[in-house]
C-alpha cells in the first residue's frame, strides 16, 4: 500500500486563521537565513574526509538513539537493528534486513518529533513521495543508496546544500582535533568547530577517569595529580581546543547542576582524595561542582562560552548498558535544582556581564519557578533552547510560554540542534523557527507586540542570538 509524502506548508502552524496569517509572514522572513548550530554531535571526521555516507541504515538508523530507543521499547532487539556491542558479539549488518525492520515499525514514531523529522529527510533531502511502511521499505532503501553513492550527497555538499554557515561539533578534553585541523587547513568554507567537554577527566565516577586523567598529564606535561598541574592542563586544553579546533566553548554534563566554591585549602585536599581514589560518599559530587566553578572562572580567562547539560540519570539500563555501552537511549531525564545548586558558582562569576554561562534542563518544572528568574537576573547566565525529550513542538511551545514572562526572549540563546543526524539538522531548526513563529504569532493576535517587532525576535531566535551567545564572529 502508499500513500502520498507530502509536507504541509502550514504545518505545526495554528489552526486559527488570524494566527496562521501571522505566523506565515513572520516565518516566510526568517525560513530561510542560514543555519548556525552551536551545539550538537556530528562526527567532525565526515567534514574533513569527506567520504561518501554509508548505507541509509547505518547512516539514520544505527547512530540515533531517538529511533531505536522507540523500536527497542517495542521488543525490537537492539542486536537486529545493528548496533554494536561491547564484546563485539555479532549484531545485523546487512543494510536493507535493519531497513526493513525500522519501516515495518514506522507507526511507533506517528506523534513524535523523531516522525516530523524523519519525513523531511526522505521527501526534502532524498526527494521521495510515498510514505514509508513495510510494501515501501525497498524502494526507500535502493533511492537513498543510490543516492548516498553520488557526490552532491557527501558530507560537504549537503554541508553547503543545507544552508549551515557554522556547526560545532563536541569532543573530548583528549581529543587531536585531527579532522578539525583538515578542516581548517583544506580548501574548503564550510566552517565546522569544536568544544571542550573535560567529563571524563573531571567526574570522579566516568568509568574511564583513572585512564583519561594519565592521558590527560601525557598529553599535557602537566603534574596532573598536583591541584596546580591539573588547572593547567585544562587550561592548555582549553587554549589548544581554541586554537586547533576554533572552540568558542566548553560543554559540562553533570549528574547535577550542583556547584561549589570551596576554600584553598578544602580544594586541596578534596582533590587529593580524588586522585588518590580514596572518595568519601560526597566527594564524586562536590569535585564535579567545585570544576563547575573553575571552568567558569578559567571562561573568564579564555573567553570561552560555558554549557551546563545537568540532570540526565545516565545509563538507566545497567544490562544494556553492559552489553552495549554508552548513549543507547537509556538516559532518563530526573529532577533537577538550579536555585541552590548554582548558587555558589553565581557567587563567584554571575554578576559578570562579559561571561556567557548558558544552562538547559530536562526538568521542564524548573523552567518558570528557577530558570527564568535566574536567567532574567543574573548577567552571566543565559537560557538554552529546549533539550533532548523536549526539543519537540510541544516542548518547545511550554518553553516559551514558561520562561518568556520573566526572561525575555534576550535572555535565551536561540536553537541548539544537539545532534548526531546530520541530515535531520535542517528540519530540526525549521521545527523550532515555526514555534517560535507560532508563539510569536500568538502575541501580535492579541496585541502584546506590534508585528514589526516580532519579525525582529523571530529573525534574532533564528540567528542573530546564537551567534552572539556563543560568541561567534
Ligand atoms: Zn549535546
Amino acid at each position: 500500500m502508499t500513500s502520498p509524502l507530502t509536507l504541509h506548508p502550514d504545518r505545526l502552524f495554528s489552526a486559527e486563521p488570524a494566527q496562521r496569517d501571522i505566523a506565515r509572514r513572520l516565518y516566510a522572513q526568517v525560513k530561510d537565513l542560514p543555519i548556525v548550530s552551536p551545539h550538537g554531535h556530528t562526527d567532525p571526521e565526515w567534514f574533513a574526509l569527506n567520504e561518501p555516507f554509508p548505507d541509509p541504515a547505518q547512516l539514520l538508523i544505527v547512530p540515533d538513539h531517538y529511533v531505536f530507543r522507540m523500536l527497542y521499547s517495542q521488543g525490537v532487539p537492539l542486536e537486529k537493528l545493528g548496533i554494536p556491542t561491547v564484546d563485539a558479539s555479532p549484531v545485523e549488518t546487512d543494510g536493507r534486513k535493519i531497513w526493513r525492520l525500522f519501516a515495518e515499525n514506522y507507526q511507533l514514531f506517528r506523534g513524535t518529533p523523531s516522525r516530523m523529522w524523519l519525513d523531511w529527510v526522505f521527501a526534502e533531502v532524498f526527494g521521495l513521495d510515498v510514505l514509508l511502511n513495510a510494501d515501501t521499505a525497498d524502494h526507500y532503501y535502493d533511492v537513498m543508496a543510490e543516492k548516498l553513492s553520488t557526490d552532491s550527497f557527501r558530507p560537504r555538499a549537503l554541508f553547503e546544500q543545507f544552508n549551515i554557515e557554522i556547526i560545532a561539533t563536541t569532543e573530548g578534553a583528549l581529543d587531536p582535533l585531527t579532522h578539525h585541523q583538515t578542516i581548517t587547513e583544506d580548501d574548503w568554507d564550510g566552517r565546522v568547530v569544536t568544544t571542550y567537554r573535560p567529563d571524563t577527566v573531571i567526574d570522579p565516577e566516568h568509568e574511564d577517569f583513572t585512564k583519561s586523567l594519565a592521558a590527560f598529564g601525557e598529553l599535557t606535561g602537566e603534574d596532573v595529580m598536583s591541584w596546580e598541574g591539573y588547572l593547567n592542563a585544562h587550561r592548555q586544553r582549553r587554549q589548544y581546543f581554541k586554537e586547533k579546533g576554533g572552540a568558542t566553548a566548553t560543554d559540562h554534563g553533570h549528574r547535577t547542576a550542583r556547584t561549589a566554591n570551596l576554600s584553598e585549602a578544602d580544594k586541596r585536599a578534596l582533590f587529593a582524595r580524588v586522585v588518590s581514589g580514596d572518595l568519601e560518599a560526597d566527594d564524586a559530587d562536590l569535585f564535579r561542582g567545585q570544576m563547575l566553578t573553575e571552568m567558569a572562572r578559567m571562561s573568564l580567562e579564555d573567553g570561552l562560552v560555558m554549557q551546563i547539560h545537568p540532570g540526565v540519570h545516565r545509563n538507566h539500563n545497567l544490562p544494556l548498558f553492559d552489553k552495549f555501552g554508552r548513549d543507547k537511549g537509556a538516559d532518563i531525564p530526573a529532577p533537577s535544582e538550579y536555585v541552590e545548586a548554582l548558587s555558589p558558582l553565581l557567587e563567584a562569576v554571575g554578576n559578570e556581564p562579559d561571561l556567557n554561562i548558558i544552562l538547559f534542563t530536562l526538568d521542564e518544572d524548573v523552567y518558570s519557578r528557577e530558570l527564568a528568574p535566574l536567567a532574567g537576573h543574573y548577567p552571566a547566565l543565559k537560557l538554552g533552547p529546549p533539550w533532548w525529550f523536549h526539543d519537540s513542538p510541544e516542548g518547545m511551545r511550554r518553553f516559551r510560554e514558561r520562561t518568556t514572562e520573566t526572561a525575555g526572549f534576550y535572555n535565551t540563546a536561540g536553537f541548539n540542534d544537539d545532534t548526531r543526524a546530520f541530515l535531520s539538522i535542517p528540519a530540526r531548526h525549521d521545527v523550532a523557527r515555526r514555534m517560535d513563529c507560532v508563539f510569536l504569532a500568538q502575541l501580535v493576535a492579541e496585541h502584546r507586540l506590534p508585528e514589526d517587532e516580532a519579525h525582529e525576535v523571530a529573525h534574532d531566535l533564528a540567528y542573530r542570538l546564537a551567534k552572539e551567545a556563543y560568541k561567534f564572529s
